[in-house]
């Protein structure tokens, strides 16, 4: 078979800055070019897209991929279905096998790219010395000294940098001052993110004054908007204010912004404290939405990744961004923010975009009835009207602080990789 061709499609691509009818071609998983009637050769198949829009595969960066236990039994599947094309697992009891566990699930095949993120407490769970971690994770440690003082497990030993930050939560340990310090030293020298789990204001407020400049991402920011540590408003209020810091950034979970406020087994905003969360994105304090998933799961109520296109089309239908800047909350931004912080452009040039040479990560949104009807992972359907298409279960690679990887870990023990 051929190219792939969207044709006639509304096309919002932020990162470029259009917002037009555009047709699209796919080849070889890459965007190969964005244009005006686009011809089809012989074997291309082309998919009418003049009903709908055309946006580039939703970024999760904090959706939970089988780092519960498998509670859900369908994460990734529904992910997939619901139009996320990357998402990034923040486990807090995620240790430095985490990265290569998550290698043999794309070996196995997965539908959509995923990335992890390790615990906290685990970063500081070995003999290496802060000097040493930071050599570990820009990866120029050497393989005697992760014998030596990491572990005894090779793959644990080879891709434990193969993550994109660490995840601190306070509902799964609590870190003294200077576990912190060590925190924020390891991950501002090496380019990891530093996400927080942000619920109770206080914590969260002590975190950012620990900080002293370095960058911390406060982790479902509208949490601590649900009156579970601090009245609701004050408590939003609260972190907010730590969002216009410049070295802060903050996420909505795009369930708790939504008019029901939430769900009834996790956690509900207030009306109150959800039009300060709105007033936040407004005013562009807050740029970034989350689903917090994952889907179909118990003891995991805080977000669903069904939630994520309605939220971003109902930001727009209230009125709070205009259509670009909320798909910018899903796409553009967090990949901005990713290359920011560590210092790789691929996240930049090639997720959250539809330009020519990107991923070929593209949702196709049935506006009408606010769902993915197409979901295109590197070029290949995962899922259509909201069913996972097996033959395609292996369109996602697996992405790092380092950008891409193609392959798993299964082919590791084939080669040599000291030179
Ligand atoms: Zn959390
Ligand atoms: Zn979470």
């Amino acid at each position: 078979m051929g190219n792939i061709i969207l044709r006639g499609g509304y096309l919002i691509d932020p990162s470029e800055n259009i917002c037009g009818e555009r047709d699209l071609l796919i080849s070889d998983g890459h965007i190969e070019e964005v244009g005006f009637d686009i011809q089809a050769e012989k074997g291309d198949r082309v998919i009418d897209c003049s009903h709908y829009e055309l946006w580039p595969g939703l970024v999760d960066m904090h959706l939970h991929v089988a780092d519960l236990f498998e509670i859900s039994t369908n994460t990734v599947y529904c992910a997939a279905q619901d139009g996320v094309t990357t998402a990034l697992s923040p486990g807090a009891g995620n240790t430095f096998m985490a990265p290569a566990l998550l290698g043999a699930e794309t070996d196995r095949g997965l539908p959509i790219n995923v990335g992890v993120y390790l615990g906290a407490l685990n970063v500081l769970g070995s003999q290496l010395d802060d000097e040493e971690l930071i050599a570990l994770f820009k990866g120029e440690l050497k393989d005697e000294l992760k014998w030596e003082k990491l572990s005894h497990n090779r793959f644990t030993n080879s891709f434990a940098q193969y993550c994109i930050g660490l995840k601190e939560h306070m509902g799964h340990f609590l870190l003294t001052d200077e576990q912190i310090e060590r925190l924020y030293h390891i991950t501002s020298e090496s380019g990891l993110v530093f996400m927080s789990h942000t619920q109770d204001p206080e914590h969260s407020a002590r975190l950012v004054e620990l900080s002293k400049g370095r960058q911390i991402h406060l982790g479902h920011t509208n949490a601590a908007g649900c009156g579970t540590h601090a009245e609701a408003e004050e408590g939003m209020k609260a972190v907010i204010g730590l969002c216009k810091h410049p070295n802060v950034t903050g996420e909505f979970v795009t369930t708790m912004l939504r008019r029901g406020l939430g769900n009834l087994e996790g956690l509900k905003m207030t009306k109150a404290s959800r039009q300060r969360a709105l007033d936040a994105l407004n005013e562009k304090i807050v740029d970034i939405l989350v689903s917090d998933g994952q889907n179909q799961s118990t003891m995991k109520g805080f977000g669903d990744t069904r939630d994520n296109i309605p939220c971003i089309l109902e930001l727009v239908e209230e009125g709070v961004l205009d259509k670009s800047a909320a798909v910018a909350a899903m796409t553009s931004n967090p990949c901005r923010y990713l290359a920011e912080v560590t210092g790789c452009d691929e996240w930049k040039c090639k997720y959250g975009t539809l330009r020519e040479g990107a991923y070929a990560n593209i949702l196709i949104v049935d506006t009408e009835n606010k769902r993915a009807s197409y979901t295109i992972t590197n070029g290949e359907p995962v899922s259509f009207e909201g069913r996972y298409i097996r033959g395609h279960g292996y369109a996602g690679n697996w992405v790092s602080r380092f950008g891409t990887s193609r392959t798993g870990v299964g082919d590791a023990p084939m080669y040599s990789t000291d030179n």
